[in-house]
Formats: structure tokens, sequence, C-alpha cells
């Protein structure tokens, strides 16, 4: 069935990037326990404290961002479902003008509108449906049209509470059989399997 939706939305690292975030080095070098949440984290630090941690997780984000590698078979899902004209979103927990960056990086920016790209700003965090709903909302359909992609259980997760449909790519295996609708082990036999 999600290979006939014309609504895509992609988690961003991890999904259509190599992950390169060390969240344990980040919560190292922001002396979070590692245990924590980084962005709550944050939120529950006084302001000065917490300004000074967002400004400093931004510029190494930027670093990464301008690094990005885009993950196998990426490019080609992406375009692929561009040329049939799907309207095409992004969810993710980096700062809008950080994916941004990234999308340019990693050579899809043309590919997606700068508001279907839904930052950790513009939506609360996953696995929170709000980010979905928004976009469904745009785009002017209901929330079960929608298509997720993403590599972890947060992506799968919200996308179940909205009824919309799951897809799990980039892990050696499917460790969440009952949270996905489809599995591919990346982009390039998730294009496959849409073929
Ligand atoms: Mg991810």
């Amino acid at each position: 069935m999600w290979r006939q939706s014309r609504h895509w939305v992609f988690d961003m690292d991890g999904t259509l990037t190599v992950a390169v975030h060390d969240f344990e080095a980040i919560k190292r070098a922001l002396d979070i326990p590692l245990s924590d949440d980084i962005l709550q984290h944050l939120a529950a630090l006084p302001s000065a404290e917490a300004a000074a941690k967002h400004a400093w997780l931004l510029s190494h984000e930027r670093e990464l961002a301008e690094a990005a590698q885009a993950a196998p078979g990426a490019l080609e899902l992406v375009r692929e479902l561009r040329r049939r004209g799907c309207q095409l979103g992004i969810l993710t927990r980096n700062a809008h003008a950080l994916a941004l960056l990234t999308l340019q990086a990693i050579g899809l920016a043309e590919c997606f509108a700068s508001i279907d790209v839904i930052g950790r700003d513009e939506a609360p965090p996953k696995p929170d449906p709000g980010g979905l709903l928004h976009l469904a909302q745009r785009w002017q359909v209901a929330p079960q049209a929608l298509v997720m992609v993403g590599d972890y259980r947060f992506d799968l997760e919200c996308a179940r509470a909205v009824g919309a449909q799951a897809l799990l790519v980039n892990l050696p295996e499917n460790p969440w059989p009952e949270l996905c609708d489809g599995y591919a082990q990346d982009c390039a036999e998730l294009l496959r399997q849409l073929r």
C-alpha cells in the first residue's frame, strides 16, 4: 500500500545520511549524563547555561551538516519519488537551517521545499506525531496517506500513532517488525521494492 503513496516523509540522520552524530561525545562535551536526552536536558538548565550549550551544539552540528554524506541509495530513491511527482518532507531533530544545509551537502536540496523540512523548532520531537500531522495538514491529506521512512523506532512510532505507513531502513535486520509496514536494508533496496 505504501508503494502507491504520493506523500513521503523522511527522517534525516541515519536515513538519508550516513549517521555521524556521536551522541556520547556530545554528552561528554556538554557535561550531560549519558542516560539523559540531550534536548530535554538542555531545556531544564538555567537559561544562560542552556543558551551557551545550545550554541555549542549548533556549531558542532553545522560542521557535521557540511560534511554530511548520503546514505546508500538515498539520492536515487528521493529523486525517483520526486520524478513521480510525490510530495516530500523531512522530519528531523536537527535544527531547520542545519537540515537545509545537510540536504544541500548531499545534493538533495532541490527535492524538498524549505517549508516541508520540519526541524526541532517546528514540531515536538518524535515519537510525538506532531510533525506528521503538520505536514498532512499542509498537504491537505489524511495522516493515513503519509509514508514515514526512518532508521529508528521513534520514526516508526510517530507514524503508527497517526495511522501513517512506517518504513524502516538502514539496519542489517528488522528489530521492530510489529511497528512497520515495510523494511529494507537501505534506500537502494527500498527503491527496488518500489519498482
Ligand atoms: Mg535517524
